[in-house]
């Protein structure tokens, strides 16, 4: 029998910036191409959520005011359960508005205090500057498919990305960065982290969409998400050549 994954896309209506959703394109042809169905299921406001049928969840970024709209049904319909199954390792990628209201809470640049589902041990505070560019990361412990670009025992691995965010994240001690930042602001701009990981769950403020640009980074997510429904995980090579002449283009030339 072949292998099926679930994807829950939280709120696409509301919180779909800089072509995130390009993620689950990402995600779901990645796994098509490889024979793995694919099954993305739209979350909205006031929706009844089984999270422990789901094997990854999206979330992408929004606008403040696209936050405020969905915060309260996300934090309080939604939070303990998805807490839960993420502490379970439940597959998460939260990108940027999405991955801040994973933490304690997000107060806006205009004071205003959005809750969060506490799940990541972070907290963000919007700053009247702008944190807008491309962004380069090193992050470690990706184990990509055979499409890896990495020289083999490298430990890590380059992700490109764009960030466009007010809010500046500080991490407590309950998650480790996600990554380290070789070009752009990242978490605050401060400390020189970007992201943040709990268990099986991602957040970070990369928009580009981040896993067409990253497909090491989409393969990492697909395996993690098949070895816990399935208890093995073996992707299939695909052709990345241009995907990863792209990245690698980019890096050089930020890097430069
Ligand atoms: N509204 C949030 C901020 O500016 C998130 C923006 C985004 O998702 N790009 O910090």
């Amino acid at each position: 029998m072949s292998q099926q994954l679930r994807i829950a896309h939280l709120y696409p209506e509301q919180m779909n910036i800089y072509g995130d959703r390009g993620n689950i394109i990402t995600l779901t042809q990645r796994c098509l191409w490889r024979g793995i169905e694919v099954d993305v299921v739209p979350i909205s406001i006031g929706a009844t959520v089984d999270w422990s049928t789901y094997d990854i969840v999206f979330f992408g970024g929004g606008q403040d005011s696209g936050q405020a709209l969905i915060a309260n049904d996300f934090v309080h319909h939604h939070g303990p359960a998805l807490r839960e199954t993420i502490d379970d390792g439940l597959v998460m990628l939260a990108i940027c508005g999405g991955y801040q209201l994973l933490g304690h809470y997000f107060v806006t640049h205009t004071g205003e205090q959005l809750p969060g589902v506490g799940a990541f041990d972070i907290h963000t505070v919007g700053e009247d500057v702008r944190m807008i560019g491309n962004v380069v990361i090193e992050v470690d412990g990706i184990r990509a498919g055979p499409g890896d670009n990495r020289l083999h025992n490298t430990p890590s691995l380059r992700l490109v990305g764009f960030e466009n965010h007010s809010g500046q994240t500080f991490l407590g001690k309950g998650v480790r960065p996600f990554g380290r930042v070789l070009v752009g602001h990242g978490n605050n701009g401060e400390d020189g982290t970007e992201g943040a990981i709990y268990r099986n769950a991602f957040g970070c403020y990369l928009h580009g969409s981040l896993l067409p640009k990253n497909p090491q980074f989409a393969d990492h997510l697909i395996t993690l998400a098949l070895e816990r429904r399935y208890d093995q995980a073996n992707l299939a090579m695909l052709d990345d050549m241009f995907e990863l002449h792209a990245q690698r283009t980019m890096i050089n030339r930020l890097l430069r």
